[in-house]
């Protein structure tokens, strides 16, 4: 099996699969408990809680675990506009977010909230221009993906700030950071919103966190008991695997970067020269994401051809399929472009020798396909 949708989601680790066992089984306690095993998950919680805290450079109050990115954008959004309401109505967001922030939107929409694009340039970085001509006294939230998760573009969010708040020192800057932690160095210090998903870093599925500075208000979404914005019980053996796969997610990341852009060099190297091909990438692109459009060869059926080989590879978005590419319709304005995308997603777990082998197969695929639309064609 070659695994190349690490970008749709990462297998577990050892690691984090020990400790998520071991915490299971040995902290039955509710945290929310007054007794020595309330305390005891109580305090291993904290624990963990502190290294995630470190590892982020923020402060332990400032961070709140949720199921994962979605409900994180989520939280932030429906947070702040609630909260901030009083303010002002505008949010600006870019033009390459993932789907489930522009699904909030549409239903911040119906609520009366107006939502405007900021226009990207074809790089993919964010136009400096429109972004301050759009701010303006009633914006209350502007949302930039630090790493987009179709092409892997990547925004300079400390400038993006800057220029934020020179316009409207009151707005709030949010980031959803998913596809940027454990690839990148990241710093949530860059905004006052960050949204985080451990299973994109080798950690467990259902579980994420949401970086709030303390300046920020938000109305929470859920009621309950206990623990301000997610009520609930703690996911103690969740959160306890995320801190570990947050530890080793960021260790030698040059490195690891380093490597995988040697197996993104050479997959653009050999898919370059087949013809029709087109190679989604931008000089902001980091090399864990690569983006190709077909020529005449529906993304579907060629991820399915793979699948004979027992390849995985992903189409325009880490979730959803059969859509059209909003980065790729964004940057290239060519809709034919951007409804034709696969996306190879790499890991420093990748091999050479996988490479080797996918491209061996892409090519069976491609002539395959390919004979078969001219001969549909003709
Ligand atoms: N934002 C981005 C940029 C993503 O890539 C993803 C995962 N596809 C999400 C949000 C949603 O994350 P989750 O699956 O943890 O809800």
């Amino acid at each position: 099996m070659i695994y190349l949708d690490y970008s749709a989601t990462t297998p577990m680790s050892i690691e984090a699969m020990d400790t998520m066992m071991k915490v299971s089984k040995d902290f039955i306690g509710n945290p929310n408990s007054f007794h020595k095993l309330g305390v005891n998950s109580k305090e291993l919680m904290e624990s963990a809680t502190k290294q995630i805290s470190e590892l982020l450079k923020v402060k332990e109050s400032e961070i709140v675990y949720t199921s994962g990115a979605t409900e994180s954008n989520n939280m932030a959004f429906l947070g702040v506009a609630f909260a901030y309401k009083n303010r002002g109505n505008h949010i600006l967001v870019s033009s390459l977010e993932h789907p489930s922030i522009y699904g909030i939107c549409d239903y911040l929409k119906t609520l009366g909230f107006e939502i405007e694009m900021i226009q990207c340039d074809q790089e993919g970085l964010i136009d400096f221009d429109d972004l301050k001509r759009k701010m303006r006294d009633e914006t209350i939230l502007v949302s930039v993906v630090g790493v987009n998760s179709e092409m892997g573009i990547r925004q300079p969010l400390k400038m993006i700030r800057q220029i934020i708040k020179k316009e409207n020192a009151t707005t709030i800057f949010h980031s959803d950071m998913t596809q940027a932690l454990g690839k990148i160095p990241v710093n949530a210090k860059d905004v006052d919103l960050a949204s985080f998903s451990f299973h994109k870093i080798y950690g467990p599925k259902g579980i994420g966190l949401l970086y709030k500075s303390e300046k920020v208000q938000l109305v929470p979404l859920l009621h309950g008991s206990g623990n301000g914005l997610r009520p609930g019980t703690p996911a103690v053996s969740l959160i306890a695997s995320a801190s570990k796969s947050l530890r080793l997610a960021l260790q030698d990341l040059e490195r690891k970067e380093t490597f995988v852009e040697k197996l993104n060099e050479k997959i653009v190297k050999e898919v370059s020269n087949y013809e029709g091909i087109l190679i989604n990438q931008t000089s902001y692109s980091i090399p864990h994401i690569l983006n190709i459009s077909l020529p005449n060869i529906k993304p579907e059926t060629f991820i399915h051809a793979l699948e004979d080989y027992e390849i995985y590879i992903g189409t325009n978005t880490a979730c959803a399929s059969g859509e059209i590419s909003n980065g790729v319709l964004a940057i290239y304005d060519d809709k034919k472009r951007a409804s034709s995308t696969i996306r190879i997603s790499l890991s420093y777990l990748t091999t050479t020798d996988e490479i080797n082998r996918f491209l061996h197969c892409f090519d069976l695929v491609f002539k395959r396909l390919g004979a078969l639309a001219s001969k549909q064609k003709n």
